[in-house]
């Protein structure tokens, strides 16, 4: 019996190829025209370039989203530095007329305890005394135990103050729930810490992967589906789920055309999954607690400048508005400033978030000045990462039988990331392969 999957972002798409791969008829249907979602890129209509909606940074220890990347040909062209190196620019310090100061915190390749400590003696960015606040935090962490409450709890539980939280933790902790201390989860980002740092040499490796996104990963996810049989239809959006005696039979997909199906994988956001059901659903377990899941925005500003500006692929600033500093595009493109979180730039109306940017980057960027600005701002960057809404993600099987969740936002474990979202895919095919191996 034949699949069909809505939504064509990694969930959508990582659900998708691992039914294919399971010699499930699969059907991907994707509302707009170009697949990816929110890791996907466009094309700035003055410059021609293809852009971001955002740039991504993805981690060693994703083991789901790089079995996924691997499996649909990406992978080769993901390269991960062999441990961990950021840069942490600090708008507070530095020489005069020079910009802020650089400070390399780099682990090295045997990693471990020792490897950390090393890395955070060398680090000569924060005072000693914080770094060895932030070397007591990590231990702490490392050694697992409950993480309840907000970030904030559980660095106030490791004695993290001020220093530690605005050199180490706050810039981890927004990468990876893109929230404030405040509202972000303790027991999503414990988890990631122990996923990352705790997994040994390398784990915590980040790389920026190749820009555009679309045509990196999704445009070869979906190939890989077409590989397999399976079909990949852009520019078609599901607008209702039918079902029948408490089963799926299929989609209204509008303009009075209807696709069958024995099984739908549902890997759209939340507001968009709640458009898909019939009223009564709404209303009812787990569908119910679905609206009580938040976004949070992020912010992407692409800034031309009038000359090179070499450096590091990426910087993590400290003490700045804006948290990231990308320089992604080669020579000759923008480099890119990235703010996220319901409380940050990325909150703010588009023209103050452009003013922002441009005044970030004179001090930031000295010398430099810039040319062109493109603020882009996706309000529903992610999804579900504070530490209040984490009863309410709902889990892969539904009530509804044939009907199958994914997204970020559904219940993994895992913050709203690349990761979180290609783990919630595999769920969600898994339970989707159960039900129609089992006759549907
Ligand atoms: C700017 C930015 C930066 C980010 N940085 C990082 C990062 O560094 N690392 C990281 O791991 N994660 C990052 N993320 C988060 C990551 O991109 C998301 O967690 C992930 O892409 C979500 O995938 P998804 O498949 O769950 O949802 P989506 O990508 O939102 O996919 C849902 C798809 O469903 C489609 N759709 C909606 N309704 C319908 C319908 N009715 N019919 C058909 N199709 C429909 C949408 O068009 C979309 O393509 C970032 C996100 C943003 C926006």
């Amino acid at each position: 019996m034949s699949a069909v999957v809505v939504g064509a972002g990694f969930a959508g798409l990582s659900a998708a190829l691992r039914l294919a791969e399971s010699g499930v008829p699969v059907r991907l249907l994707e509302g707009s025209r170009r697949l990816g979602g929110r890791a996907s890129s466009f094309q700035d209509p003055r410059s021609g370039a293809e852009l971001d909606w955002g740039p991504h940074l993805f981690m060693a220890a994703n083991p789901a989203l790089r079995s996924f990347l691997d499996r649909a040909g990406a992978g080769p062209y993901l390269r991960f530095p062999p441990s961990l190196e950021v840069s942490f620019r600090d708008s507070s310090a530095g020489p005069p007329g020079g910009g802020p100061r650089l400070a390399r915190l780099a682990f090295p390749r045997w990693g471990g305890r020792l490897g950390q400590a090393a890395a955070l003696l060398r680090w000569r960015g924060p005072a000693l005394a914080t770094r060895l606040g932030i070397a007591r935090g990590l231990r702490g962490m490392l050694a697992g135990g409950e993480a309840e409450g907000s970030v904030a709890d559980l660095l106030d539980k490791f004695g993290q103050g001020e220093g530690p939280r605005a050199w180490f933790w706050e810039p981890f902790a927004r990468a990876v729930l893109n929230l404030s201390l405040e509202e972000g989860s303790a027991a999503l980002f414990a988890r990631v810490v122990r996923e990352s740092l705790g997994a040994g040499p390398g784990g915590a490796s980040l790389a920026v992967p190749p820009s555009p996104l679309t045509p990196f990963w999704a445009d070869r996810a979906g190939a890989a589906i077409e590989r397999l049989g399976g079909q990949v239809r852009l520019g078609t959006a599901a607008r209702r789920i039918v079902m029948a005696e408490g089963k799926v039979r299929g989609l209204d997909v509008g303009g009075g055309k209807f696709v069958e199906a024995g099984a739908i994988v549902s890997a759209v956001p939340p507001p968009a999954l709640l458009g898909l059901l019939p009223g009564s659903f709404r209303r009812g377990a787990p569908f119910r607690d679905i609206g009580r899941l938040k976004p949070s925005p992020i912010a992407s500003a692409y800034l031309w400048l009038d000359g090179p500006c070499p450096g590091p692929s990426f910087e993590a600033l400290v003490g700045e508005g804006w948290h990231w500093l990308f320089r992604t595009c080669g020579s000759g493109g923008p480099v890119c400033l990235l703010a996220g979180g319901r409380d940050s730039v990325a909150a703010l109306p588009r023209g103050e978030a452009e003013a922002s940017a441009r005044e970030a980057a004179r001090r930031l960027l000295p010398g430099r000045r810039v040319a062109r600005a493109l603020v882009v701002r996706e309000r529903a960057a992610t999804w579900a990462n504070g530490w209040e809404e984490q009863p309410f993600r709902p889990a892969a099987e539904t009530p509804v039988r044939g009907l199958f969740l994914a997204g970020d936002w559904t219940a993994t474990g895992l913050p709203a990331t690349a990761e979180g979202a290609v783990r919630s895919g595999e769920a969600a095919a898994r339970a989707a392969l159960g039900f129609l191996g089992g006759g549907g």
